[in-house]
């Protein structure tokens, strides 16, 4: 009999951005598969879930990986949170997911700040005044340029062994500011990715004193702030061979900017300002290779003779990637083509 560990992972009430929270259940033998992963429960009061007087919300497992810190015996489970009625609770944002639709496919780029939260600024960050101005930043490396390298090293290799479709890391143009991309199919999947990243993200910064901030602008004024662009396709776009169907699916974000900034991020307006590589949070627009637009057209797309994805920049870095995975689905199907 092997005593094994099971951290069940849940997002808490908090608006407008929900926090990961977690606690450690202790199960024998448990196989690894998430329908032997047992319904659990928790404090709803003390999350911003429920009153005091009827605080029981129910955890619903939905996807399981190895926990790379307690290998061979732990286990990482996502789960929904539930009413103790069995229904799902108003801050469960993937039960709102209405077509988990496995033809789309998701590459989420989630950009953070490492953040110390003794001098509440990002890492390498003087405790007075600012570090020297953008632009040696991105994809750096050298002392002074890159901050942080070992805690996001150290996230990467979690992320491998937990078993997540990470893609790729780099620094970002903000001093403290890195990103790591996911890919995965549907909405719920590929929110359950992110989720699980996040947390390791953090568990990992936890052990050196540091937070992670997902604050879409940490730091205001002339510092980049922090997006998950969410990069997307589906049959149609992979096999397209054929601008007019691009740009039909773009078009058909056009009508749709509220339905998707709704879920795009707290605070977007203050990174969708038009500057900083990002359209306004009100303009919508669209254009091969632009980093300005609200859709970019990669040039991968281009080249492989209109046939692949497009990237949404829109996504703020504190946005739910169920919420945001789910919209995108619903916009694409009202895409008139052919
Ligand atoms: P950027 O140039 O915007 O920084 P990245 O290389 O960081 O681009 O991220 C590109 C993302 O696009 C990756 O996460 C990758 O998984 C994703 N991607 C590539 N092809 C597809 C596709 N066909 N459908 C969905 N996502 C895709
Ligand atoms: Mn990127
Ligand atoms: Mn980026
Ligand atoms: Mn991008």
């Amino acid at each position: 009999m092997t005593k094994c560990k099971l951290e069940y992972l849940w997002l808490d009430g908090y608006q407008p951005t929900q926090s990961l929270r977690s606690k450690t259940r202790i199960v024998e033998d448990f196989s690894g598969n998430v329908e032997d992963a047992p319904m659990w429960g928790f404090d709803g009061s003390s999350t911003e879930q429920a009153p005091g007087g009827s605080s029981d919300c129910l955890l619903k497992p939905v996807f399981v990986c190895a926990d790379p810190d307690r290998i061979g015996t732990g286990y990482l489970v996502m789960c929904e949170v539930l009413n103790h009625d069995g229904t799902a609770h108003v801050s469960n944002g993937r039960a709102t997911i209405d077509d988990n639709d496995d033809d789309f496919w998701f590459g989420f780029e989630q950009e953070y700040t490492i953040w110390d939260p003794e001098t509440n600024k990002p890492i390498g960050f003087p405790a007075e005044g600012y570090p020297g101005p953008q632009g040696p930043y991105y994809c750096s490396v050298g002392a002074g340029k890159a901050v942080g390298r070992e805690i996001v090293e150290e996230h990467l290799e979690q992320c491998l062994e937990a078993g997540l479709n990470v893609e790729g890391i780099n620094a970002e143009v903000m001093m403290g500011q890195w990103e790591f991309q996911i890919f995965a199919k549907g909405a719920a999947e590929a929110g359950d990715q992110i989720w699980v990243a996040r947390y390791l993200l953090e568990r990992t910064a936890e052990k050196y004193g540091l937070a992670i901030n997902w604050h879409c602008k940490p730091v205001k004024g002339d510092w980049n702030g922090s997006g998950m662009h969410a990069n997307f396709s589906n049959t149609l776009l992979r096999t397209a061979n054929s601008k007019e169907v691009f740009e039909a699916v773009c078009q058909a974000f056009e009508p749709r900017i509220k339905q998707h900034i709704d879920v795009y991020g707290a605070e977007n307006d203050q990174r969708l300002t038009g500057l900083h590589e990002t359209q306004s949070i009100d303009k919508f627009s669209y254009g091969v290779s632009d980093r300005g637009a609200s859709i970019r057209i990669p040039i991968f797309t281009v080249e492989h003779n209109w046939s692949g994805y497009l990237e949404d920049r829109r996504p703020a870095s504190n946005a739910d990637p169920y919420k945001v995975a789910s919209v995108i689905i619903a916009t694409v199907k009202t895409a008139k083509v052919g």
